[in-house]
């Protein structure tokens, strides 16, 4: 094997509990992007099992896999599904997003059913959702698509809940706020659900209003932003090993990989890897980043390569063909966390799980 990611099941399971229980709320289990790179159906497979009941994706298809593979839940689109689509709406039993009065009006022109919805309320993100400044509009059009649809719910998203400086605390309180409003102006007709917080709204607000956390990157035990703490309990679940192909001297002066971009000012032991950018290994992290060997840190020297890697290995021994190279996980002491290495390449955990490409072998431990 050459690039191998391994998945802790039981420990999603622990994650879900741990947060639950830091947040008091029920949990909508959000999955989308193959549960955030960890494997979508075998991941609400078990949480099913552990008795958990709600689930969101991004998009029709990634519903219809899950309930192909047995999920019986309830599952919640959160995005934009075209209208044509509607039909798997109605053979799965699922629950789509209605995003604005568009998408509502096109959806009910071409299936003429209550298809299960929840309509999306724009609080301040401007990505999706009827404008909760405009309330007498939004306030028509929910009331329009109530005599339509199945409305199970309204809910909004949070675009700061993750930092806690005044100002954006302040637009949180303010997003809720309006989430509020929208939901006082149709009150009689008794929609059952109104949700609004993400992982970090679950754990860091001080009112963590609505009926449901949508819970995404900490049931992978990763964190919104860098500097964050996540909940006592919650842990990363995924490592990501490879390994040593070759290991060579490369004596000073020479260049090391493409664009010659290291040229060691002495003697160095370089191991090549069996990673590269087309397994998910951020291009970025050339001559930046470290990986995890034998307990110690090695560097990465030079550029990534679409399938493989080079570190320097001077200072570690023992170091062969065959040696395991730690991407993301634990060797000895040492920990590299999705987090770190998106820290390292500017950009967030989300972004480093969900790269990890299909080429890379996948395999589920419980280690219950
Ligand atoms: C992705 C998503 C979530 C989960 O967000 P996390 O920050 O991963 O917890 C919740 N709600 C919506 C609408 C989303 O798109």
């Amino acid at each position: 094997m050459r690039s191998v990611v391994e998945i802790d099941i039981s420990q999603i399971v622990k994650n879900a509990d741990a947060y639950e229980k830091a947040s008091g709320k029920e949990l909508m289990l959000t999955v989308k992007a193959d549960a955030y790179g960890h494997g979508a159906v075998e991941c609400s497979k078990a949480l099913e099992k552990a008795g958990y009941k709600h689930f969101a994706v991004a998009c029709v298809q990634e519903a219809v896999e899950l309930r192909k593979a047995g999920i019986k839940g309830k599952i919640l689109i959160l995005g934009y599904t075209p209208p044509e689509e509607y039909k798997d709406l109605i053979e799965y039993d699922l629950i789509q997003t209605l995003i604005s009065k568009e998408h509502a009006d096109d959806l009910w022109e071409v299936s003429k059913y209550p298809i299960k919805a929840h309509f999306a309320i724009d609080t301040g993100m401007n990505r999706i959702g009827l404008d909760a400044d405009d309330l007498d509009f939004t306030e028509k059009v929910i009331r329009e698509n109530y005599k339509r649809f199945n409305l199970l719910g309204i809910f909004t998203h949070l675009s700061v809940a993750d930092a806690s400086d005044s100002d954006n605390v302040d637009f949180t309180d303010g997003q809720i706020e309006k989430l509020k409003h929208v939901k006082k102006r149709v009150e009689d007709l008794n929609i059952k659900y109104c949700h609004c917080l993400n992982s970090a709204g679950g754990v860091y607000l001080k009112e963590r209003y609505g009926d449901f956390a949508r819970l995404g990157i900490m049931l992978y035990g990763l964190k919104p932003s860098y500097t964050n703490v996540l909940p006592k309990g919650i842990k990363p679940c995924l490592s990501w090993k490879s390994y040593v192909s070759m290991v060579k001297t490369v004596k000073a002066g020479e260049s090391i990989g493409y664009g010659r971009t290291s040229k060691p000012l002495c003697d160095r032991v370089i191991a090549t890897v069996t990673s590269g950018y087309a397994d998910g290994v951020n291009r970025l992290l050339s001559n930046k980043g470290y990986v995890l060997v034998n307990g110690k840190r090695a560097n990465i020297i030079g550029r990534i390569c679409m399938d493989q890697f080079m570190i320097d290995v001077t200072e570690i021994n023992g170091v062969k063909a065959g040696t395991e190279v730690v991407l993301i996980g634990k060797s000895g002491n040492e920990e590299i966390t999705a987090d770190d290495i998106a820290y390292m390449t500017g950009t967030i955990s989300y972004e480093v799980v969900c790269r990890i490409n299909k080429r890379v072998t996948v395999k589920y431990v419980n280690k219950d």
